[in-house]
């Protein structure tokens, strides 16, 4: 098996954890590894505790491939899934094969975020629909903040978070908009 990012190098295997073999590329630090191994090695490590994760609070910046891959083995082209909304990091997958393929770096960036252990629910439509909604109330927040303050914003937030609990919230609305 061939990189998929740099084509010529021949992938190696390595392990991305003491029980979690994957094979890797010596050259860009990426790794290709079976979510079949992946969830063997979760069911045999599940009870040790990750003593060098990192703290969530550390953001790494990681290299990212944009091009859409080919999986090194059927060679279909690999699905890309966000990883998180801080990061533009993306995880490729080939459905095909059950195959993940992590930039170099990457395994770390899910240990930052504490996701290593959690890796398929990136794949899930649940994560990715979190992540759009995520993208779209930045969006909004920036464009809110053209008009207003950064503290009127946390004001404005906590009334919106009261607002939709409340079981009156139309006719409140109703009464805000015609003063
Ligand atoms: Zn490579
Ligand atoms: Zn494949």
């Amino acid at each position: 098996m061939d990189c998929p990012k740099c084509k010529t190098v021949h992938l190696r295997a390595t392990k991305l954890e003491q029980g979690l073999s994957a094979m890797g590329c010596s050259n860009c630090g990426g790794a290709v590894i079976s979510l079949l191994y992946y969830r063997d090695w979760l069911e045999r490590s599940a009870v040790i505790v990750d003593e060098d994760a990192f703290k969530p609070s550390e953001m790494l910046e990681v290299d990212e491939s944009h091009s859409a891959l080919t999986c090194p083995k059927c060679k279909k082209i690999m699905s890309k899934y966000k990883v998180s909304g801080d990061s533009n990091n993306r995880l490729d997958l080939c459905a095909s094969c059950d195959e993940v393929w992590l930039d170099g770096g990457e395994w770390e960036l899910l240990k930052s975020l504490e996701l290593s252990r959690d890796m398929p629910k990136v794949f899930t439509e649940e994560w990715q629909r979190k992540l759009r909604k995520q993208a779209l109330e930045e969006v909004r927040e920036q464009r809110l903040l053209k008009v207003v303050e950064q503290n009127e914003i946390e004001e404005i937030k906590r009334v919106r978070e009261w607002l939709n609990k409340h079981p009156a919230k139309q006719e409140i609305m109703f009464f805000l908009n015609h003063e």
